[in-house]
């Protein structure tokens, strides 16, 4: 085999460990732990705003709840100001008789309205804690959100970096592949995982695993220099990477 073929089969190999490095890096960056973490981050944070939505609404009908008892006390208070007055002005002993039972029963009412109102305000006390409660937890998610935001650009960018080293040494090895075996490695690469070029090591394929025939090895031993080979069994480009091993039978 000419020096020209075998470097640029030895490029190839090469050019063939940047791709595969390559595929590794994009597979990390796709499968980077600190996105699967800010995933779950952010599933955390909108099922807190599920909770805090849901204990906003309650407290805002328990305050609305409360504001409209404290203001039919207030017109009930009113009214009793009224008839109060409307007897300090006279009246029949039957007219005053009937606006102080008047007045008793509005008193009555009046108290029973605060006392709901007195309920409806301790009603709102756990709500506000809970809601308190549910807005520190999310502050502290969105915290840890926010860092591991930062962690996973960073990882990303380490990785991304590394990338583009790759794709830049590729790119200098590509040019010393001849561009017929350069063809042959893209058509078959997709088709074998991405390692469409095996070293032949010791008689056997180690893209396979497996060992060629003696008739095989003869052939590749006595081919005029240039011959592209193939392992018979996986369809990769065999690189004689050390001298054909001469068989234990020859
Ligand atoms: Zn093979």
């Amino acid at each position: 085999m000419a020096d020209t073929e075998a470097d640029g089969l030895t490029a190839l190999l090469a050019l063939q460990d940047e791709d595969v490095r390559a595929a590794q890096l994009r597979h990390q960056m796709r499968h980077l732990p600190e996105a699967a973490e800010l995933a779950e981050l952010e599933g955390r944070i909108a099922r807190l705003d599920v909770e805090l939505a849901g204990a906003s609404a309650q407290r805002e009908e328990l305050a609305g709840r409360r504001d409209g008892l404290e203001h039919e006390a207030e017109e009930v208070g009113r009214r009793i100001e009224v008839i109060e007055q409307r007897a300090a002005s006279g009246g029949s002993f039957r007219d005053q008789e009937a606006m102080a039972s008047e007045i008793d029963s509005l008193r009555r009412r009046r108290r029973q309205l605060e006392d709901d109102e007195l309920e409806a305000m301790e009603a709102i006390e756990p709500v506000e804690s809970d809601l308190a409660r549910l807005e520190s937890s999310r502050a502290e998610l969105v915290r840890e959100a926010d860092g591991c935001r930062k962690r996973l650009s960073e990882a990303a960018g380490v990785l991304q970096h590394e990338l583009d080293v790759v794709q830049q040494r590729r790119g200098g090895l590509a040019d010393a592949v001849p561009s017929a075996l350069r063809a042959e490695y893209e058509r078959l690469a997709p088709r074998l995982g991405g390692v469409a070029v095996a070293r032949l090591v010791h008689n056997m394929c180690d893209g396979c695993r497996l060992q060629l025939p003696a008739t095989e090895i003869d052939r590749i031993r006595h081919a005029p220099p240039g011959t592209i080979f193939h392992c018979d069994q996986c369809g990769r480009i065999l690189v004689p990477s050390a001298p054909v091993a001469p068989r234990e039978e020859d």
